[in-house]
Parts: structure tokens; C-alpha cells; sequence
């Protein structure tokens, strides 16, 4: 497996590489879930690469951008094993140079849910996936439906930019208590992990309620809200039911549905998903 910091460096070690590439982005200090898109792409591709960045652009300024937890050593190690190829580890002079000032936004879809109460995040993430996807020229790019907002952005961001790297969007994978993992589950002491799991409960009820033939979203957001309230280490900082694809809060779940919700256990944020209908997985 190789491993390169510059853009020059990776544009060479790709000029050779054979087709198709596979792209798994990541901010590192991986677990089961990146793991997961890795072992896609090298079902898929013929040569599977990743990035490990803690993009600074997509955190706002009270954000958790110095302590996002980050292990190098052993985020290699953990992509050689599952598979991987090629990894960039660019530096952030590498990828923001003085001077940098060119943004991507992807208007509609990027104001609402994590957009609304986090501004500029999707600014900055949209931005460095395109630097990426410019980068890497990868055919195919593997993302989580843990972020499906995120997935659903950069979607429209390859249509609508012709980007020609054709956007995956894999299951959420779930720790065996159904948490679902993320690198912000490690700022967790045990009494937040154990409430941790009050996210997927929630969203579970809105699925068994929309399986028993609710259909109002009102309905399924107050029953998520009351699940959520039993768990006193938890903060809801919102809960949406959506359309699926415009991210347009619904009044009636008349067609496929996100269903998402942020929490706050102590100062961790947590997010989460299902689909309605449920996803067959
Ligand atoms: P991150 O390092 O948090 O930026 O995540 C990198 C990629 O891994 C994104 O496409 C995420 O959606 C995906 N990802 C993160 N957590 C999970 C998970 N639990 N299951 C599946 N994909 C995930």
C-alpha cells in the first residue's frame, strides 16, 4: 500500500494504476464503517484509494476541529489490512494553499438539517470532495448513509458539476448494541455511550409506528421526541421526516422518507438515520 501527502505525488502513483479507481474520503481514526466502503470499492474496483483529512473548512468555530481524534499509525494499518491501495494524506497547506478562495455550494440541499444549525459546514465539505474528485479522478467514490445528507449533497454535486465519479452510498454500519459508529463515539465515557443509544431507538419507534400504518409526520417526529426524552443524558437538537431525496420536511409520509435526527449526549453530537419505508438491507 502506498502512501502520499502532495497532489503531484498521487497524480503520479495514479497515472499507472489500473481501472476502475475506487475513492473512499475520510477524516480518519477509522472504525467498522469506513472499513465497510473500503471492502466495497475493492469488491468493485480494481484499485481502491482512500484520503485521511480532518478538513478544517467544514467545522465551525465552537466546532470540535482541534480535538477530533486522530491515530495515523493506525488508520494505515487498518486500510492495508481491509484492502486498500493507495492512501493520500494530504497536509492542509496541501490542500488549502495561501490564497485558496474558490467554494462549491450546492444551494437547496445544503440549507437544510445539518446546514441549518451547522453554517458553512456543507461549504467546506462540498468544496474538498470536489478538490478530491478532481485529485483522484476515481470512477467510482464510496460514502456512508450515517451521513445522508452528506451522501445526497454529493450526489448532486457529481450531476450537476459532471464530475464523472459515480457516487456510492453504502449501509450504516452499526456497533453490536446498534449505536451507529463514528469517531466522535470515542468522546463518549460509559454512562454517554450507554445513552448514546437512545438515537437509533428513536428512529426505531418512527419505523415500527410507520409500519403499523402512521403516516403523519407530526406524529412520528413527537414519538421520536418522547423516546429520546426518557434518556436524561440526551439533548435533541432536532428530528426531521423528510422527503428522501429534497431533504423538505414532510406533513404526510406519502413517499420515501428520511428520517434523521442531531442529540447532544454531554457535549458530543451525535447523528443518526433510517429510511421509510425501511431500507431492505
Ligand atoms: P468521516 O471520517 O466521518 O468523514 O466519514 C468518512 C466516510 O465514512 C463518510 O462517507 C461517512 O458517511 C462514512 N461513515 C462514517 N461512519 C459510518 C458508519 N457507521 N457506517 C457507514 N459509513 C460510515
Amino acid at each position: 500500500m502506498q502512501v502520499v501527502s502532495t497532489v503531484a505525488q498521487l497524480r503520479a502513483a495514479l497515472a499507472g494504476a489500473p481501472r476502475p479507481v475506487g475513492l473512499v474520503p475520510t477524516m480518519g481514526y477509522l472504525h467498522e464503517g469506513h472499513l465497510s466502503l473500503v471492502r466495497r470499492a475493492r469488491q468493485e474496483c480494481a484499485f481502491v484509494t482512500a484520503s485521511i483529512f480532518v478538513n478544517p473548512t467544514q467545522f465551525g468555530p465552537k466546532e470540535d476541529l482541534a480535538s477530533y481524534p486522530r491515530d495515523l499509525p493506525r488508520d494505515l494499518a487498518m486500510l492495508e489490512r481491509a484492502g486498500a491501495d493507495l492512501v493520500f494524506t494530504p497536509s492542509v497547506e496541501e490542500m488549502y494553499p495561501a490564497g485558496f478562495d474558490t467554494w462549491v455550494e450546492v444551494s437547496a440541499l445544503s440549507r437544510r438539517l445539518e446546514g441549518e444549525v451547522r453554517p458553512g459546514h456543507f461549504r467546506g465539505v462540498a468544496t474538498v470532495v470536489l478538490k478530491l474528485f478532481n485529485q483522484f479522478r476515481a470512477e467510482r467514490a464510496y460514502f456512508g448513509q450515517k451521513d445522508a445528507q452528506q451522501a445526497l449533497l454529493i450526489q448532486k454535486l457529481a450531476a450537476d458539476l459532471d464530475t464523472g465519479t459515480q457516487v456510492v452510498i453504502c449501509p450504516t454500519v452499526r456497533e453490536p448494541d446498534d449505536l451507529a459508529m463514528s469517531s466522535r463515539n470515542t468522546y463518549l465515557d460509559p454512562a454517554q455511550r450507554k445513552a448514546a443509544t437512545v438515537l437509533y431507538r428513536s428512529l426505531c419507534e418512527a419505523q415500527r409506528l410507520y409500519q403499523s400504518g402512521e403516516r403523519d409526520a407530526e406524529r412520528l417526529r413527537s414519538a421520536i421526541r418522547t423516546v429520546s426524552a426518557a434518556e436524561p443524558l440526551a439533548r435533541v437538537q432536532y428530528v426531521s421526516v423528510a422527503d428522501a431525496g429534497t431533504l423538505e420536511e414532510l406533513a404526510v409520509v406519502d413517499r420515501p422518507a428520511l428520517v434523521s435526527m442531531a442529540v447532544f449526549v454531554g457535549k458530543t453530537r451525535l447523528i443518526d438515520n433510517v429510511l421509510l419505508p425501511p431500507a431492505v438491507s
